[in-house]
């Protein structure tokens, strides 16, 4: 039987080969008059191509790193109140995003980044309206109200539902130049994502069928946008992937493997999505029993094992990372403890304590 649930998705989203061509219209309809363009250094150059096209963008800030941390926040916020700007647009991976989203939030109110990340200044309601426009596929953070932030080595997920875009431009083409090693890590970063949110003690009828939709099309492009990045069809599917398992997770949230993901970047410095996918196998074996069967019957994987066996051969067709001793030395209690504390373990199926965490982790050796 059916429990009680509320679904809400806020985000107006346009996606399609060719869709930035739509920015002034996005613009345009959200009244956004004066705003900053937020990216990475890669994608520079574009910026400025836009900024000259569209008298909207006051300014480029084209300084974000990956892992980004809350001093590139407290740049764009600069930005925007110099420039007055009424709305924010962000072009870029997760990195840029989170960035962009979170300076949107506070350009209006009162104080600096840092007394918001040390949670001794509440989030306002209402922030400037800002447009996501993502160049990897992977995070969803096109339609999350999640920002990923780092304050030195301290790495926080923030929640906060003014950092909803209000509108996510999801164009594939732009996802064209991601390289392989980025486009695996990315593209599993998506797959947990989807994942996580189907087998998280939060997980809803809705979440559900755009997580299955989101593995089936994972598995069924990843490797082909690995093997040919001007593979358009695997691309498109690889965005609308990103896109559903970001929807997928976004009110579930997610469980055990991003919860690992955290001391995995932090100490061993994994990107984000090997960081996820560095444990994902071993959940999937672990988190067999929360409904698996079913979705692996609905992605053609037939058994959970199969699901588990694909995710290892994703990591090593890409060279990521699969073995404790490819991280350097570790420091395994410190690791279990890590992973058990952080909040998002209490999501998943399993009660995954330091016992059992060890276990896991031994496996890896
Ligand atoms: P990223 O934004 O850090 O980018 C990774 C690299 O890819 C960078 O070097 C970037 O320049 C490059 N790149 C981006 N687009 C490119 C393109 N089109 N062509 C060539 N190179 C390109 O990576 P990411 O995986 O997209 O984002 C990771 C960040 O997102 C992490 O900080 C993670 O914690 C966060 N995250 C946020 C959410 C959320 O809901 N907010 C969800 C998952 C992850």
């Amino acid at each position: 039987m059916v429990e009680e649930f509320i679904y809400r998705q806020p985000v107006k989203i346009w996606f399609g080969a060719g869709e930035l061509r739509k920015l002034p219209d996005v613009l345009s309809e959200l009244g956004i008059t004066r705003c900053v363009l937020v990216c990475d250094r890669f994608l520079a150059g574009r910026a400025e191509q836009l900024k000259a096209e569209l008298p909207e963008i006051r300014a480029v800030f084209s300084d974000v790193e990956a892992n980004p941390q809350l001093s590139g926040v407290e740049d764009v916020v600069t930005l925007l109140r110099e420039t007055e700007s009424d709305g924010v647009i962000g072009l870029g991976g997760g990195s840029t995003l989170d960035t962009a989203k979170f300076a949107a939030a506070i350009a209006k109110a009162p104080g600096e980044a840092i007394e918001y990340f040390r949670g001794k200044r509440a989030f306002p309601a209402a922030g400037l309206p800002i447009v996501t426009v993502p160049t990897t596929a992977g995070t969803g953070s096109e339609v999350t109200q999640v920002s990923v932030v780092s304050h030195g080595r301290e790495k926080k997920t923030i929640n906060q539902p003014v950092f909803m875009p209000k509108a996510a431009i999801v164009d594939p083409t732009l996802t064209l130049s991601v390289p392989p090693r980025t486009t695996m890590n990315t593209g599993l970063d998506a797959l947990a994502h989807a994942l996580e949110g189907y087998w998280s003690r939060n997980h809803q009828p809705i979440s559900d069928l755009l997580a299955i939709e989101a593995v089936r099309l994972v598995l069924e492009n990843l490797e082909a946008a690995f093997q040919d990045g001007n593979n358009l069809e695997a691309r498109t599917n690889m965005s609308l992937a990103a896109l559903l398992g970001g929807l997928s997770f976004a009110l579930p949230k997610t469980a055990g493997s991003h919860a690992c993901s955290y001391p995995l970047s932090e100490d061993y410095h994994l990107p984000h999505g090997e960081a996820c996918a560095f444990t994902l196998d071993s959940f999937v074996r672990i988190n067999a029993d929360a409904r698996l069967e079913l979705l692996c019957q609905r992605t053609g994987m037939r058994k959970t094992d199969y699901l588990a066996d694909k995710i290892q051969y994703f990591k090593e067709l890409a060279g990521l990372r699969t073995r404790l001793s490819d991280l350097g030395e570790v420091d395994l209690d410190k690791l279990c403890r890590d992973c058990a504390a952080h909040p998002l373990m209490q999501n998943n199926p399993v009660v995954m304590d330091e016992d059992r965490l060890r276990r896991m982790f031994e496996a890896l050796r």
